[in-house]
């Protein structure tokens, strides 16, 4: 975990990236970016492009569009200073200077998101060649259930095995109601009367 020292620290680097990025490319220099790239880098984990709307206009009390964000946030992927995910449905951003590669576990019932690490994976990665393609960033995505979601689906399961296990015995109740009547009375619905099959 970055302490708040190296937090600012972060942020300085980044801003200087930017800077470079937008010298190297004759960008302008405009303070909305400066400020997006800052409340970016003041967000935790990742982010939609609505979080960053609302916080840059309730936490940085910085207004701007979202096309404004939308165009700046293409500008700091090209830059290396943002990476964007594809969680399922749900398109989200997160900062990458300086932060390590690290993994996520999706799960595909409530969608949450969590990060992981793991070096024999990096080095695996590391080591693949990927012919005429220039490694920038990765990430895996790993799909599956999150253990509060494994947990409701066996109790929806088992419930459902319960209730099965109720009509079941209904069921045998009743042949079993029947067999006692039998010749007794006639009751309830005839029994099915298999005609032989003819050879
Ligand atoms: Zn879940
Ligand atoms: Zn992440």
């Amino acid at each position: 975990m970055v302490g708040k020292k190296n937090n600012i620290e972060e942020k300085e680097k980044a801003k200087q990236q930017l800077t470079d990025y937008l010298t190297k490319r004759k960008f302008r220099k405009t303070p909305e970016r400066y400020a997006i790239l800052d409340m970016i880098y003041t967000i935790k984990g990742h982010f939609s492009i609505e979080t960053l709307y609302t916080m840059m206009e309730d936490v940085a009390k910085f207004r701007v569009s979202r096309a404004t964000i939308y165009n700046t946030l293409i500008l700091l992927l090209d830059a290396h200073l943002v990476i964007k995910h594809q969680f399922g449905s749900s398109t989200q951003f997160e900062k990458c200077y300086n932060q390590g590669i690290h993994h996520h576990m999706i799960c595909t019932q409530c969608g949450k998101v969590t990060e992981f690490q793991d070096e024999q994976l990096q080095a695996a990665v590391v080591g693949t060649k990927l012919p005429r393609f220039k490694q920038i960033n990765y990430s895996l995505y790993i799909y599956g259930l999150c253990s509060k979601c494994q947990w409701k689906l066996s109790r929806m399961l088992a419930a459902n095995k319960r209730a099965q296990e109720k009509v079941e015995e209904k069921e045998t109740n009743k042949k079993a109601k029947g067999k006692k009547t039998k010749g007794k009375k006639a009751e309830g619905k005839p029994s099915i009367v298999r005609s032989p099959k003819a050879k």
